[in-house]
């Protein structure tokens, strides 16, 4: 059982276990369109600002697995 193409499928299905367990504990990731603060500032002055669009100042932002999975119970969902 040491062939190498086995070890890397194991090695691969190891990562992909871990990754998507890494999704499940930490689903969000910093907004990208306000890094994280929840909101953005004017290049005019940055004194002003305005809620972020992107996040609703939610200062965060679903993963891209986790919309996948979110995604995809939704569709499940909708077929009942
Ligand atoms: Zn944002």
């Amino acid at each position: 059982m040491h062939d190498p193409t086995t070890l890397a499928f194991l090695a691969a299905l190891a990562g992909g276990a871990i990754y998507l367990g890494h999704v499940a504990l930490w689903p969000y990731r910093p907004c990208p369109a306000c890094h994280g603060t929840g909101h953005q500032t004017s290049p005019l002055n940055p004194r002003a600002a305005r809620p972020c669009h992107a996040c609703g100042g939610q200062r965060l932002r679903p993963r891209l697995a986790y919309r996948l999975y979110r995604n995809h119970r939704d569709h499940k969902e909708n077929q009942r």
